[in-house]
């Protein structure tokens, strides 16, 4: 997952310091005993949970498939005083919950050293490997195997950022070699000892072409192989993985696979992150993930997925998708349309022969109260449980030590801000059985409409509703717009408006754009050229065409430009028809600057069926002196030949002339 692009919306945050330290990661109350007996037991007596959620079964699901959350930053949430909910609303583990929702698995990401010299945290959970192993006990307990995701970096690794932990700076290339080897080792053993039981391991997180600062395959594959030789020697029954983001950008896997199977690095499964809203369609992704998985004989997974359940922001710390983002949106922001957004991966993993699982990423990460940024950034601070805290700058200083902040994701967790459990958590049961409850509207897509200012206001009598089915069907609609909000929509002039509606008991939107609607083609001549408009030049200019010069433009970058030096070789007109127009009056204007010339005759003028009906004068006098001609009004019906143009005409004083001619108008005048 990636941070930096949600950073731009908290510049506006005024930090406030704390002189506190301490470390989120927090010894776990339950013991460390391995269950693996009861993990088995646990997966054979699945029962389906009951759910108002929609699901469509997943074919092809087998009992291992690896339902996966990661769970990164719950120690520090917790230590914040964030508490988890089951769904008889009582306080409880969360490891169990997610348990009993069927989550198999859980990820943990370790960072090499996430600490400033003081203690102090750098946030995202200061997760070391002391937190990864609290976290894999705890899992454990529940029944659950542990994911251990290496970023081999002292913050966030991500296709933006892999920078080298500190600790291997000024080492050479084979000593850093060697200390990737031991650190995966060392960090492996830990769990171990704890007795925790670890089901794959990544080397690197989202190491598109880069890795621990190294952005040389060749330097890249050694690192790998390192880590993944340690892996086999703590951990052998454990899965070797690596991890990259991006499979919209065409080819680039196939880059990566082959680079890996070139330089012999020694891995089960290809992982990818997924989410919809970036990282194209899942039809690609399944194409992509085949692929690499028949022709190099690895196994293939999401290993990072998540959607929106709500498009607000509930920490004060701007999310990465909400409300008002310019992201595909291919769900609603609905608890359904996230439960249907994980059932889609899942369905396109389970759909691969080699699919082996998919991994939610960060399901928990809610805010850490509800009052303000300021008591909120305190506890990012104290207990690391923002993405980043101000002492991340001794390492990132221009991303994390600027940005820092808290969850860009407390939309896209599993529970609410109060850490109740959302219905989408029993998406990882339901899947196996289905669940297709009634069909209904679960969601109505926002409408956006112009209207003329001279015309009339049509809302549609239906708007879109997306079913919690994923289908879409038209509900009918009944807007909150009275007679007089219309007349006073009509008479302010454009503006734009949004109007709300009930349709299926929920609220619709339309977004309303009141415009002054311009029969015109190329009005601006910003097409670049000069068509559907035809120019007559009556007495040969040297110039008279449209040139692309925003500072000799009245709008936008191009403008219909003439010169001529000899006296008498200005004349020509620019004219344009105008075809099915309705019956009515219109109104129409164009605007001209220039100079250098004597006597002028320049004008507007209407045609219909090739006579002029209407014409207003216009003059020329020095550079930047733009004159505009109205012609407020002329009637029209349906059928007759209309052109409006203008005409140009300069003589006398010697020179010829000069000018530029922009922004025509055709709108509806009123009645
Ligand atoms: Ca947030």
């Amino acid at each position: 997952m990636k941070h930096r692009c949600l950073l731009l919306l908290c510049l506006g945050a005024l930090l406030v310091s704390v002189a506190a330290c301490g470390t989120g990661s927090e010894e776990s109350k339950t013991s460390g005993t391995t269950q693996t007996s009861e993990t088995e037991a646990g997966k054979k007596t699945v029962e389906k949970l009951e759910s108002s959620l929609y699901v469509k079964k997943v074919e092809n699901l087998s009992d291992d498939f690896i339902m996966g959350v990661d769970l990164s930053s719950v120690l520090a949430e917790e230590a914040s005083g964030v508490k988890y909910y089951n769904f008889a609303g009582e306080e409880q583990d969360i490891f169990k919950t997610l348990a009993e929702c069927g989550v198999n698995t859980i990820r943990v990401r370790v960072w090499n050293d996430p600490y400033d010299a003081e203690g102090h945290g750098f946030g995202g959970g200061n997760n070391n490997i002391d937190a990864a192993v609290a976290i894999g006990k705890r899992a454990a307990a529940a029944g659950l195997s542990l994911l251990v995701d290496f970023h081999y970096s002292d913050f966030w690794a991500d296709p933006g950022k892999q920078m080298i932990p500190r600790a291997w700076k000024g080492l050479k290339y084979t000593e850093k070699v060697d200390a990737l080897y031991q650190f995966t080792k060392e960090s492996l053993e830990k769990l171990k000892a704890a007795g925790v039981p670890v089901s794959m391991v990544q080397v690197g997180n989202e190491t598109n072409g880069a890795m621990a600062g190294y952005e040389v395959w060749e330097d890249i594959a050694e690192l790998m192989k390192a880590g993944s030789k340690a892996i086999r020697e703590v951990y052998p029954e454990a899965l070797v993985a690596v991890h990259f983001a991006n499979p919209e950008k065409a080819g680039s896997y196939q880059t990566y696979a082959s680079n890996l199977n070139f330089y012999g690095v020694d891995y089960d499964v290809f992982g990818s992150s997924y989410y919809p809203y970036w990282h194209g369609t899942l039809d690609n992704l399944a194409k992509t993930l085949n692929e690499i998985s028949e022709k190099y004989g690895k196994k293939v997974m999401v290993l990072e997925t998540s959607y929106a359940f709500t498009g607000e922001d509930t920490d004060f710390s701007g999310n990465t998708i909400g409300d008002g983002s310019a992201v595909t949106k291919d769900y609603p922001y609905t608890v359904q349309g996230q439960a249907n957004a994980v059932r889609n991966v899942i369905d396109t993993v389970a759909s691969l022969p080699q699919g082996i699982g998919v991994v939610y990423w960060e399901g928990a990460w809610i805010t850490v109260g509800t009052n303000s940024w300021e008591e909120n950034s305190a506890k990012w601070e104290k207990y690391g449980s923002g993405w980043a805290s101000s002492y991340a700058a001794v390492y990132d200083p221009d991303d994390a030590g600027k940005y820092y902040g808290g969850s860009a994701v407390d939309n896209q967790a599993f529970f609410d801000a109060a850490g109740k459990p959302l219905e989408s958590l029993k998406i990882f049961n339901l899947v196996r059985f289905g669940n297709e409850v009634e069909v209904r509207a679960d969601a109505l897509e926002d409408v956006t409409l112009q209207f003329d200012l001279n015309g009339s206001i049509d809302m549609p009598e239906t708007v879109s509703a997306v079913m919690n089915d994923d289908s879409r069907q038209t509900v009918p609609v009944s807007w909150n717009l009275t007679e007089e909000d219309i007349q006073k929509m009509k008479s302010n002039g454009p503006e734009k408006y949004v109007i709300t509606g009930d349709a299926s008991g929920m609220k619709a939107t339309a977004y309303v754009s009141m415009i002054e609607y311009n029969f015109l083609k190329n009005d601006s001549f910003e097409d670049g050229t000069v068509e559907p408009w035809v120019v007559n030049d009556l007495a040969g200019a040297d110039q008279l065409y449209v040139e692309n010069k925003g500072t000799d433009s009245l709008t936008g970058k191009w403008h219909m430009h003439f010169w001529s030096e000899k006296k008498n070789s200005v004349e020509f007109t620019l004219e344009q028809s105008v075809k099915d127009l309705e019956s009515g009056n219109y109104k129409y204007a164009i605007s001209i600057m220039g100079g250098d010339a004597g006597e002028t005759e320049i004008y507007a003028y209407v045609k219909i069926n090739g006579e002029i009906i209407a014409q207003v004068p216009l003059e020329i006098t020095f550079y930047g002196s733009w004159d505009t001609a109205q012609i407020p009004s002329f009637a029209y019906e349906a059928g007759q030949e209309l052109s409006v143009g203008i005409y140009v005409k300069c003589s006398g004083a010697g020179n010829g002339a000069w000018g530029k001619i922009d922004d025509a108008m055709l709108n509806k005048a009123s009645e």
